[in-house]
C-alpha cells in the first residue's frame, strides 16, 4: 500500500528551521501525526513528498517559507484597544497578558486565530497574528509508520478517525 488519496497516513517526524537548524516540534513513533491525505488539511508540499511512499520510508526534505507558512506580514500586526481585554468586572488582569504571550482571539467573522502579545502599553496592546512559523524555511525529517484506506466517514468528514485523528 503506498500513500495517494483516501488514505489515512501516520507519520513520526522532527521539524527544524532548515536555516539555523533550531529544533521547532517532533512527533514520535508512539504518537505519530495522524492526518487524512489529499483533503488539504495540511502544507500542500508536505503531502507533495510523501506521495507513492510506504510504510517504513524515510523522508527528508525543506520546504521554503513562501510555501509553508508564508512571510510575516506587516498588516497581520494590530493595535488593540485595553477594553477589549476586560473580564466580566471590567477590570484588566495584565498577569494574563505578558508579552510573548499567545492569546485567542476571534476575527469579525468568528475566525480562531491566536495573537502573540508584542506590547502593552496603558490604552493599547499590540498583537502578532502571524503563524508563529510564518517566514520560516522549514525542514522535516523521519519516516512513514503506517498508512490504511480512510473509511466512508473518514471521507465524509474530511479528517482522520481513531487515536491521533478525530475522537467523535
Ligand atoms: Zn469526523
Amino acid at each position: 500500500m503506498t500513500i495517494q488519496e483516501n488514505m489515512v497516513v501516520s507519520v513520526d517526524y522532527k521539524l527544524s528551521n532548515h536555516k539555523t537548524g533550531e529544533h521547532i516540534e517532533a512527533t514520535t513513533a508512539e504518537q505519530p501525526m495522524v492526518f487524512l491525505y489529499g483533503v488539504g488539511g495540511i502544507i500542500p508540499q508536505f503531502e507533495e513528498n510523501l506521495l507513492g511512499k510506504s510504510v517504513g520510508d524515510a523522508f527528508d526534505f525543506s520546504i521554503v517559507a513562501e510555501h509553508a507558512y508564508g512571510h510575516s506580514n506587516e498588516e497581520q500586526i494590530a493595535m488593540i484597544p485595553l477594553d477589549v481585554f476586560h473580564d466580566e468586572n471590567g477590570q484588566f488582569d495584565a498577569t494574563y497578558f505578558s508579552i510573548g504571550s499567545l492569546i485567542p482571539m476571534s476575527d469579525s467573522e468568528g475566525n480562531q486565530l491566536r495573537g502573540k502579545i508584542m506590547e502593552v502599553t496603558s490604552e493599547m496592546i499590540k498583537m502578532d497574528f502571524n503563524h508563529p512559523l510564518a517566514g520560516q524555511d522549514l525542514h522535516f525529517s523521519g519516516s512513514i509508520v503506517d498508512i490504511r484506506e480512510a473509511t466512508s466517514d473518514e471521507i465524509a468528514h474530511g479528517h482522520a478517525h481513531g487515536p491521533g485523528g478525530h475522537e467523535h
